[in-house]
């Protein structure tokens, strides 16, 4: 098929309006429908509003090949789905037996009574594709119109789940021919900036598959690698190779891939050189760095202690004052390596200063930045330099 597939979601329920329910379920189908090729471009929440939700639909259905419903099949006056689909496509409902015979059977099956409303949840619009749920009680249909299909899913996430992987993708790829599947790798980088690194990959930025994409964040840069391919091991074959080359160019500044943070990756690397010991002091940074290295120390093995040093003014010269703070402590706590960390910030004019020393060779590293930022990053951003001069020093001596 030549025409580029979309894909849009409409989620519905008046509960995710409320904020008493999280949308999940949209990401988690633009997650796997991604995984097939097949781009959402668009996610709406409606409530249980049938005027509404028939304008959403119809929307949706103007600009995308597939549209998704999740929510809203259950039995009671207000789940509003199956007739708001029903009109979205201009059809009646009519009343599948065989559906009724399905939800009968599930009600015996778990020796629940059945009620009389559950026999609305069999009435589908005329010519849908029933999708047995053999999960739950609310079944799932398919709307064809032409090119296009409607495909309404429950709201409870685990159906919603079962219903997408077991009768909705294997009826995408057939229908649509999806032959494709989409994958993508992050790869963190701390301790360089958005512009360095675009200097240095600026020729993987330039690629059609797989496509390079930099996002910044509070001191770490995502490099995020998409690749379609006709298989995963083809995808990741692709992957493998621009990784490859970003790793040449940048090096030591990739810390970790995908779910990684820089204080997992400091644990990670602490841990692989030998179990070795993390003490941290910190001003500035609202104790963020212990925080993080502290929660991603699943063990409770590396992360020794921390302390709060005094909040310090904006302008003095900041590396006397945290190579001081090294000696001080280390000389009375047993750990492998202490790092002190200060910020201090006026307006948006932020330095940082880090030291960082050792057990084994003393003080290895002391710098001071100014930089500009935003008060929300401050701490942030102060607690991963401080990490990236660490990951650094781990990785040269590894
Ligand atoms: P059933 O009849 O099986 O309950 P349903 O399609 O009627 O299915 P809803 O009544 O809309 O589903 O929602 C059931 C529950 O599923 C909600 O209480 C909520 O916990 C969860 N849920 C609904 N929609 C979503 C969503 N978009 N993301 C995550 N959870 C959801």
């Amino acid at each position: 098929m030549s025409e580029k597939l979309t894909a849009q979601i409409v989620a519905i329920g008046t509960e995710l309006l409320l904020g008493n329910t999280v949308d999940t379920n949209s990401a988690y189908i633009a997650k796997e429908l991604g995984k097939q090729g097949l781009a959402v471009e668009s996610i709406a929440v409606e409530g249980d509003d049938e005027g509404r939700i028939v304008a959403a639909l119809q929307k949706a259905l103007a600009e995308a090949t597939v549209v998704f419903t999740t929510g809203g099949l259950g039995p009671t006056i207000d789940d509003k789905t199956r007739s708001s689909v029903a009109a979205a496509v201009g059809r009646d409902l009519v009343f599948d037996e065989d559906l009724l015979a399905q939800i009968e059977a599930r009600f015996a099956k778990f020796k629940r009574k059945m009620k009389p409303n559950n026999r609305t949840q069999a009435w589908i619009p005329a010519d849908a594709l029933p999708l047995e749920n053999p999960v739950g009680t609310a079944p799932c249909f398919i709307v064809e119109e032409g090119n296009k299909a409607l495909i309404s899913l429950p709201g409870v996430p685990r159906e919603m789940k079962y219903m997408l992987q077991n009768r909705v993708i294997p009826y995408l790829r057939k229908r649509y021919s999806l032959t494709q599947v989409l994958k993508t790798r992050t790869l963190h980088v701390v301790g360089m900036g958005e512009s360095d690194i675009d200097a240095r990959i600026s020729n993987l930025e330039e690629l059609e598959n797989p496509i390079v994409g930099l996002g910044a964040h509070a001191g770490v840069v995502d490099i995020r690698i998409t690749a379609s391919a006709d298989t995963m091991a083809e995808a990741d074959k692709l992957i493998a190779e621009v990784e490859a080359e970003a790793r040449e160019k940048l090096g030591a500044a990739i810390y970790g891939v995908d779910g990684e943070t820089p204080a997992d990756a400091v644990v990670r690397n602490l841990q692989a050189s030998g179990n070795k010991t993390l003490y941290i002091v910190e001003s500035g940074t609202a104790a963020l760095m212990a925080t993080r290295v502290a929660a991603a120390d699943v063990g409770g093995t590396t992360f020794v202690g921390s302390q709060l040093g005094a909040t310090l003014a904006h302008g003095q010269d900041l590396v006397p004052i945290v190579e001081q703070r090294v000696k001080a402590t280390a000389a009375n706590v047993a750990a492998d390596f202490v790092c002190a960390n200060v910020v201090t910030s006026e307006g948006k004019d932020v330095s940082y200063a880090t030291a960082i020393w050792s057990k084994t060779d003393g003080l290895i590293i002391s710098d001071h930045r100014d930089a500009s930022a935003n008060a929300a990053y401050v701490s942030s951003w102060g607690a991963n330099g401080c990490m990236s001069r660490l990951l650094d020093h781990l990785r040269k001596t590894a």
